[in-house]
């Protein structure tokens, strides 16, 4: 399998989305979840376009020289699959969406749009509610005990699947699947 991972694609056409505010709807501090978390800065409706998740845009290949997940403590990249091609790394020149953290019930999605990807509120969130997506990294099929436990999810909601890899459900279209490799990487 491949040695690092990339946040999984959307394979569901976007949403009319409400325009971005123009005043930053978030904010960066520590999480309870993982390292660095993203925070609602103010009550956030659902269908609101939070913040797009930019970074430099690589080919799988660079991703893969760059990131090696396997010989990492845990899982530390910024990198997200925008097409089979390309993969936005998220720790150059990224912006803040990098730092939101995955969880297993969460209130947000990932949804790409004319090659953007937006963070998006999937429900009505509170102030000061800790903003999360379903990474769902991309399984191919090869993935061992270790890589289990390496991607093993602590996110604590109480559906929690234990695993940041996508759920595995032959059911799913190949595109659920699409290259997918993220982890956050250590922060402060
Ligand atoms: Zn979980």
């Amino acid at each position: 399998m491949p040695t690092t991972r990339t946040r999984s694609n959307t394979s569901r056409p976007p949403r009319a989305a409400k325009p971005v505010a123009p005043a930053p709807l978030h904010v960066v501090r520590e999480s309870t979840i993982q390292g660095r978390g993203v925070f609602a800065r103010t009550a956030i409706a659902k269908g609101t376009r939070i913040i797009e998740y930019t970074g430099e845009q690589v080919s799988h290949a660079e991703a893969d020289r760059r990131y090696d997940d396997a010989a990492m403590q845990r899982h530390h990249t910024f990198l997200f699959t925008l097409t089979s091609r390309i993969v936005v790394d998220g720790f150059v020149g990224g912006s803040d969406a990098r730092f939101i953290n995955h969880s297993c019930d969460p209130n947000c999605e990932a949804v790409i749009d004319k090659r953007e990807i937006w963070i998006e509120a999937t429900r009505d969130i509170p102030e000061g509610t800790e903003l999360a997506y379903d990474y769902g990294y991309v399984r191919d099929g090869t993935e061992t005990a270790a890589d289990e436990r390496h991607y093993a999810c602590h996110c604590g909601a109480a559906n929690c699947r234990g695993t940041i890899l996508a759920p595995k459900d032959p059911e799913l279209p190949a595109e659920h699947h699409a290259k997918a490799r993220h982890t956050d990487h250590v922060v402060g």
